[in-house]
């Protein structure tokens, strides 16, 4: 598969990049990508990844979108309230992109879906706020050994975590929380979604060409507030669930 003169100068500031290049260019190209939740984190990280040239996006999101979104979910504007996020997201991809394809898949995802939904994707990306999606989602790419980039925000600080096998999401978050803190109740400032989808999209880029060291195995910790970061090792649970079978 080559490229045309219009992608050589689409993709040029990666073509000259010696970590992508052409060889890398040519696997964002071949990728497919499962966005879980066309929210704050997955907003910023789909317009990357459509504009990096992931070859397929999938978008999984059974929500409209509202006013209340506009804050930081930058794939949608105010004419869009009341429309599917799927449908939008695919509208406005592929206007920034006409050479990526969106499959929108426009239902919540569960346990009992989930290995379907992720099926046949090389990364996942998963910036919803529901420790129930979050935990499936874990399980299907932990038994389907498909990498998962994971970010979280919540008022003035992100997490970003990569998981490819043992440690797992699990791991890091055993149980579900009794009281999980969503970002309708404790708010998040909009900037933030930017950062830490940004950051979900670098790490997923370096995950499928092979650039630098992916955050596999570890969880990035940024606070807005003091404009700080840190990094840490995620501890593997001897008894995990869902990684410790193998
Ligand atoms: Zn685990």
């Amino acid at each position: 598969m080559g490229f045309s003169p219009e992608d050589v100068e689409r993709y040029a500031r990666h073509l000259v990049l010696s970590e992508i290049g052409g060889p890398g260019q040519q696997k964002l190209a071949s990728a497919t990508v499962a966005i879980v939740g066309a929210g704050g984190v997955g907003s910023p990280a789909a317009l990357y990844l459509a504009a990096a040239g992931v070859g397929t996006l999938r978008i999984i999101d059974p929500d409209t979108v509202s006013l209340s979104n506009l804050q930081r979910q930058v794939l949608f504007e105010t004419a869009d309230i009341g429309q599917p996020k799927v449908e939008v997201a695919e509208r406005r991809l592929l206007a920034l992109n006409p050479g990526v394809r969106i499959e929108a898949v426009p239902a919540a995802l569960t346990s009992e879906t989930a290995a379907r939904v992720i099926a046949g994707t090389d990364v996942v990306l998963d910036g919803t706020d529901d420790f129930a999606v979050r935990h499936a989602v874990n399980t299907a790419c932990i038994a389907a050994r498909i990498p998962l980039v994971s970010g979280a925000l919540g008022r003035w600080s992100g997490q970003l975590g990569v998981f490819t096998g043992r440690p797992c999401y699990r791991c890091l978050v055993p149980d579900l929380p009794a009281d999980a803190e969503t970002c309708a109740r404790v708010g998040v400032v909009g900037a933030l979604a930017g950062v830490i989808g940004s950051m979900a999209a670098l790490e997923t880029i370096k995950l499928i060409t092979g650039a630098g060291e992916p955050l596999t195995g570890r969880l990035l910790l940024y606070d807005g507030l003091s404009a700080t970061s840190r990094t840490v090792e995620v501890t593997p649970d001897p008894g995990c669930s869902v990684c410790s079978r193998d």
